[in-house]
């Protein structure tokens, strides 16, 4: 078989990847090792429910109007419209910092602004010059790592908003322990802060139907459960992979989204990984179904909630214990406008968590259910913490740790942010192949498919 483009991940990335190449070449091959498309951000089913596996919100939310905002240009690039795709806007979330300071915002920037007047008033002309500073920051252009801590630190000259502004962003868009690069930082306030956030109103599959469907039909073709086992090279170019059960492939172009390290290895070159400056990061992420409970209706409906325990945030892997349970991000993803009832509620638990412990632990079946349970246990206990109670009547519950991260994407240590190294340009040392995706630095689900599309205008089309 030949190709002129070969994509490696069906995650959102690699669809984004090859749907924008396949517009101008529709001989793209993209091959994915799992049964079901979507990577970290797919889906499964238990007692004839969906259940998605990532899914909290999409970040970047835009007007249809808005031609400039990332989330249009991005469906213009995949020639999708928003009618594809059926959108609800978050009811409103919050920072809260236990018994310290909370800040709600939404999808209009005016209620984060408000809060921040109201709870820091004498810090509220330095936030404005940090308004200011994302405004002119231009975070594409490749720059070496600054720290946002640091310059939060500088502009606020305020450690507890500092910390609070710093807590949902790194959870959605840092891959570095305790710090977030300033370029990202900015990327990450205007996705969440200045944008918003919205999801599907149906799942995630509605999105990767649209996005399979339409990479058809431009004549792409998709293959999944069918790994890349190899990238057959010359030394300085791909000419092609063992893909599926030693099936040859011949490509003209490669696009990775899997990762450096791990296309490294697909290269035979897995001694030449960089040197990462801090550990990768995981997570868990539970998963409670709940009968509706009378108690919780009284309670302010809040889509996303970032907590932390203390005034520093602290965002690395835990070093003695599976889990961190002093911070952590909640979700309702039933918390949306406009979305369709349920029979069943959802909620849905993130923690910084250990790779290494939950590593250890999966030789041991046993142990490694028990510790499932028990982080379970210990987060419904957080979150009772929090709201004053927590529901009774679970019908489904389930714990995703590093390990089933790792699992099912093949990403090192269930690194979901990947390597705390990025590679802006895509490049890494091989003439025709390109990372796309988490490792060439763009997190998140717009995130990740405008990388896809960027890397195939940069270095695909071109040369087609
Ligand atoms: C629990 C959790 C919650 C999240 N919540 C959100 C959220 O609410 N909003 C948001 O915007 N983002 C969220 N994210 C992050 C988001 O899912 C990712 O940033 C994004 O989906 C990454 O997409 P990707 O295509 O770059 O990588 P991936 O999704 O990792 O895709 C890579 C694909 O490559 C495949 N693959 C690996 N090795 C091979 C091989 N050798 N051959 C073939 N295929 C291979 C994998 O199976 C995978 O499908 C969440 C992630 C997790 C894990």
């Amino acid at each position: 078989m030949r190709c002129s483009l070969l994509v490696i991940g069906g995650g959102l990335s690699g669809l984004a990847a090859a749907i924008r190449a396949a517009r101008f070449h529709p001989d793209v091959l993209l091959v994915e090792k799992h049964t079901r498309l979507g990577g970290l951000n797919s889906y499964f089913y238990r007692n004839d429910t969906l259940f998605e596996t990532g899914l909290h919100a999409i970040t970047n939310h835009a007007a249809a109007g808005d031609r400039k905002a990332p989330l249009n240009r991005l469906l213009r690039q995949l020639k999708l419209q928003r009618d594809d795709f059926s959108f609800c806007q978050q009811l409103g979330s919050e920072i809260r910092f236990l018994g310290l300071a909370s800040l709600s915002f939404g999808n209009d920037p005016e209620l984060l602004f408000s809060e921040v007047r109201a709870a820091f008033p004498e810090t509220w002309p330095r936030f404005q010059r940090l308004l200011a500073m994302v405004a002119d920051y231009d975070p594409f252009t490749p720059a070496p790592f600054r720290s946002a801590r640091a310059t939060l630190g500088e502009v606020l000259d305020n450690p507890l908003l500092t910390e609070m502004i710093l807590c949902p962003l790194m959870y959605y868009g840092s891959s570095r322990a305790d710090d977030i690069d300033l370029g990202q930082f900015v990327i990450m306030f205007r996705s969440l802060f200045l944008e918003g956030l919205f999801r599907p109103a149906g799942s995630i599959k509605d999105i990767l139907d649209v996005l399979a469907g339409q990479l058809r039909s431009l004549g792409g073709t998709i293959r999944t459960n069918c790994a890349v086992q190899k990238l057959l090279t010359d030394g300085e170019r791909v000419l092609g992979a063992l893909i599926g059960k030693e099936e040859r492939v011949e490509c003209a172009q490669v696009i990775s989204t899997v990762g450096h390290r791990e296309t490294l290895r697909l290269l035979g070159r897995a001694e030449d990984a960089a040197h990462e400056p801090t550990a990768r990061l995981s997570f868990v992420e539970n998963i409670f179904q709940h009968q509706p409970w009378h108690k919780w209706q009284s309670l302010p409906k809040k889509t996303i909630i970032f907590f932390n325990r203390g005034e520093r945030f602290s965002f690395h892997p835990p070093q003695s214990q599976g889990v961190d349970f002093s911070s952590g991000v909640v979700c309702f993803p039933g918390h949306f406008e406009g979305m369709p009832g349920r029979a069943l509620e959802e909620l849905r638990t993130t923690h910084l968590a250990s790779y290494s412990y939950w590593k250890a632990l999966a030789g041991s079946p046993g142990r490694y259910l028990d510790e499932k349970r028990q982080t379970a246990r210990k987060s419904a206990q957080t979150l009772a913490d929090l709201f004053g109670s927590f529901p009774a009547n679970i019908v489904y519950e389930d714990t995703f740790t590093p390990v089933t991260i790792e699992r099912y994407t093949g990403k090192i240590d269930g690194a979901i942010y990947g390597s705390p190294v990025k590679f802006a340009d895509g490049r890494f040392g091989c003439d025709n192949c390109f990372l796309a995706g988490t490792d060439q630095g763009f997190l998140g689900i717009v995130g990740s498919m405008l990388s896809g599309v960027s890397m195939v205008n940069q270095h695909i089309l071109p040369h087609l």
